[in-house]
Formats: C-alpha cells, sequence, structure tokens
C-alpha cells in the first residue's frame, strides 16, 4: 500500500479521527457526578464570575488551545474550506498533545471573511488558554491574526506566519555565524511575499537583519517602490518594498547572501546560486518541492552552502512543530495574555543554542545514525530531540515575564524540572 491509502486506514481505523476527549476526575459515584455536575459544579462557578482567574484553576482553560482554520490555505492542498480541513486540524492536536501535552479543539469555520473570523475566535476566548490560527490565506490573515491580537488577552499565534519565521529564525543565526558573516550585513532575498514570506522578513528584522538589505519578489518579479507606488502590492508587501530597478528573481539573487524560498518548487536554478556571494545560504522551504532541489544547490558551487528545506529526507528540516508546542507551553504556563516579539525571538534563540550542543545518542538513532554535529549539516534540532521542550518553553515563558505578557510569576528552575516529570 502506498501512503495515501496506509494515510486513509490510519484515520479510518476504528474509532475514526485520532483524538477523543477524556475525563480527568472520578465520576464513580453518584456524588463524584455532583461534583462534577450539578449541583457541585456551582461553587467553582460563582467563583468564577467573582474573578475569571478562577477558570485557570477550576477548568481546563489554561492547558486548553483552539486550533482554528477556515480551510483556505491548506498545507499545499490550497482552498479546501473548512470541513476538509479538518484531518489537518486535528492532526495539529495530535502534535500539541504528542510534544507538549497541551490539549486542543480543532474548530473549522465555514467562513470566508476576515471579518467573520474575527467575530467568531473572539467570541471563544472563554473556552482557550490560547488560539493558534492554522492555514488561513494571505493577505486575510495578517488582519485577522492582528485584529484578535489586540481584542484577546490569550496568546493568538498564526503557526503559518510565525512558526516558520521563528525556526528558520533558529537556522539564519547559526547559519550566519557559520559563514561567517553578521546578521546586520547579510543581504538577503525573498522568493515569495506571501503569509510565512511577510512574517519570516518581519522576524529577521527583529532578530537583527536590516530591512533595508531585504529583498522580496513574489509572482511578478522584485516588489519595488514603482510597483508599490502604483498600487500594485498589497499594504503588506509595500512593507518591503524597494527602490531598486525593476526585476526578476534572478537579479535580485545576485550577490545576495541569503535565499529565502517560501514561494513554489523549481523556481532557481544553479546559474543563480553560482550569482549569490560567497558561502550563500539557501534556505528553500516550498513544500513538497523546494525552488531548489538540495543536490543541485550543493552541486552548484564549490565553497560551503548552508542548505535547509522543509523536508525531513534532508538535512536541516524547517519543521514547524520544533516551534509551536513548546512556544504555547511556556505561553500557557506563564499564563501570558500574548505571544510577543520578545517571546518569538526568545525561541528562536533557545532552538540555535541548543543546535550547538552535543546531540544524545538516542535522538542520533532516531534519525538513522546519522553524525549530529552543529555546522553546516545540522544547523537545528531535529523535531524528535526531547530537550527542545524543556529549552524552549522556559525560554519562552522567561521572556514572557520579563516583557510583562506574564500574569503567573514562574520560578524557572522548578518550572524547567516540572517539565520533566
Ligand atoms: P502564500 O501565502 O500562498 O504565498 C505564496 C507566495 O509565493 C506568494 O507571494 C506568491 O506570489 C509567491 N509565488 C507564487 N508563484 C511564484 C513565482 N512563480 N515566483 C515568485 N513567487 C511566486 O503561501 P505561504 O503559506 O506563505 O507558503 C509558501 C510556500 O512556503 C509553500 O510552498 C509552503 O508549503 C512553504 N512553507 C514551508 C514551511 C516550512 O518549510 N516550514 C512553512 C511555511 C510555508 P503572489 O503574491 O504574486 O501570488
Ligand atoms: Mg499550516
Amino acid at each position: 500500500m502506498g501512503l495515501d491509502d496506509d494515510a486513509r486506514e490510519y484515520h479510518r481505523t476504528d474509532p475514526p479521527g485520532k483524538i477523543e476527549i477524556s475525563t480527568t476526575k472520578p465520576t464513580n459515584t453518584q456524588r463524584d457526578l455532583s461534583l462534577a455536575y450539578s449541583p457541585g459544579v456551582a461553587a467553582p462557578c460563582r467563583d468564577i464570575a467573582d474573578d475569571e482567574e478562577y477558570a485557570y484553576e477550576y477548568t481546563a482553560k489554561g492547558n486548553l488551545v483552539g486550533v482554528v482554520s477556515n480551510g483556505s490555505a491548506v498545507l499545499g492542498l490550497g482552498d479546501i474550506g473548512a470541513q476538509a480541513s479538518k484531518p489537518v486540524m486535528e492532526g495539529k492536536g495530535v502534535l500539541f498533545k504528542r510534544f507538549a501535552d497541551i490539549d486542543v479543539f480543532d474548530i473549522e469555520l465555514d467562513q470566508a471573511t476576515a471579518e467573520e473570523i474575527i467575530t467568531s475566535v473572539s467570541a471563544m476566548e472563554p473556552t482557550f488558554g490560547g488560539v493558534n490560527l492554522e492555514d488561513i490565506k494571505a493577505p486575510e490573515c495578517f488582519e485577522i491574526e492582528e485584529r484578535l491580537r489586540e481584542e484577546m488577552d490569550i496568546p493568538v499565534f498564526h503557526d503559518d506566519q510565525h512558526g516558520t519565521a521563528i525556526i528558520s529564525g533558529a537556522a539564519l543565526v547559526n547559519a550566519a555565524d557559520i559563514a561567517d558573516k553578521e546578521l546586520d550585513e547579510l543581504d538577503i532575498v525573498f522568493s515569495g511575499a506571501g503569509a510565512s514570506a511577510i512574517a519570516t522578513a518581519r522576524f529577521y528584522v527583529s532578530l537583527g537583519a536590516r530591512k533595508e538589505n531585504i529583498t522580496m519578489c513574489d509572482s511578478s518579479g522584485i516588489i519595488t517602490q514603482e510597483r508599490a507606488d502604483a498600487g500594485d502590492v498589497n499594504e503588506f508587501k509595500r512593507e518591503f518594498a524597494r527602490d531598486v530597478p525593476a526585476g526578476g528573481l534572478d537579479e535580485a539573487m545576485k550577490d545576495a547572501d541569503v535565499f529565502v524560498g517560501l514561494s513554489i518548487g523549481g523556481l532557481v536554478d544553479e546559474e543563480m546560486v553560482q550569482s549569490m556571494a560567497a558561502d550563500p545560504i539557501i534556505f528553500a522551504m516550498a513544500n513538497p518541492d523546494p525552488e531548489i532541489p538540495y543536490e543541485d544547490a550543493k552541486a552548484a558551487r564549490d565553497d560551503t552552502v548552508i542548505m535547509a528545506t522543509g523536508r525531513s529526507d534532508y538535512p536541516n528540516q524547517v519543521n514547524n512543530v520544533l516551534g509551536f508546542p513548546f512556544i504555547f507551553r511556556g505561553a500557557l504556563d506563564a499564563r501570558a495574555t500574548e505571544i510577543n516579539e520578545e517571546m518569538k525571538v526568545a525561541a528562536a534563540r533557545a532552538l540555535a543554542d541548543l543546535a550547538r550542543e552535543d546531540v544524545p545518542d538516542a535522538v542520533v538513532k532516531a534519525y538513522g545514525d546519522q553524525p549530529l554535529q552543529f555546522g553546516s549539516e545540522y544547523i537545528i534540532p531535529k523535531p524528535l530531540d526531547p530537550r527542545v521542550l524543556f529549552e524552549v518553553s522556559p525560554a519562552v515563558a522567561e521572556a514572557a515575564m520579563e516583557s510583562g505578557a506574564a500574569r503567573k510569576e514562574l520560578d524557572l528552575e522548578a518550572y524547567t524540572e516540572g517539565l520533566e516529570a
């Protein structure tokens, strides 16, 4: 059987789907039921009515994330609609649970406009400790997230934007170090100006790259000031418009230090890689086919090409699962009101630092005994590395406390030890 049939079987096996709800308290006696529901439940209700913070003490809110989508930009499948996106959202729930023991309600909304989605999601604030927006298409995703962040007092995080930004940001910090280049001197070219590219470019600036050194290309070529002035691009692309001559990706890539591909497969050839600066950094992250195949990018030059892709069958996979479970873990545990820039930067730096540590044998074994040592073929940790939880979540919680986003003060040492339990 191929992967498709295996996947159908995996999902279909009784009970259908991949998740279920289970209870966490005794339900054996009449007394238990009177505590779980009426009349006992009235006491915690009254306390919460007096002070909403009690919701974190008496309900599952504090460990519950809403994974919300309208199915408008699902994986590489496009606008398949809310119902068809449900396997993906349930799958996201599986990853939250498996990697950070966070519970998820997947919420598929049959709504298309930003306004409708904002109204629906903000009305669900009482249910959740946090909201992970998922697979909502650009440019609506930017407004939806921005408005929900303003309106809601719990973390709202669009993973397609920030997950990619944070994981590839960690990779960039280490790649620059290996190439012996400073972040603020990197000449960076983006192929793609959608949800992930805009967020990633913004995040690289937070990490120390300079906005004026970023050139962004969409399907019509370089986003120039001229195109922006002509009203040819949306407000998010306009943010990265550059006062340079019109041109294509090939022009943009000449002498660039970094190529960031968040577009579609096969746009880059060996000649374009050869035109880049010494020891180029190439993050070709279009899925399933990168902007240039790993082998071609490596073969194009004699110096060190530091390459990352979205694929698990090559080194340096930029996999969002390195981020969202652990970032939400830290944010929920600090009872953060948001996931702010400081928390995202802390997550990226924790990942970058972890990649410099020796890798435990068990992790090396899990990846087929390929050597994993800090260098051009290993710039970010592996998703199955159990240390990621203990590095990223405390770093995010600490940044939440330092930036004023935390509603709860944690003793970080005790917190980190508790994570191990
Ligand atoms: P998106 O919002 O649809 O953006 C896609 C962008 O690609 C658009 O700006 C589009 O240009 C541009 N594009 C399309 N054809 C192009 C061409 N021929 N030349 C130059 N640019 C072109 O999608 P997204 O969510 O940002 O994702 C983009 C890609 O990155 C997908 O392949 C996705 O799988 C991948 N991705 C990978 C990871 C990962 O590896 N961890 C994470 C996120 C995304 P227009 O704006 O002109 O239409
Ligand atoms: Mg997604």
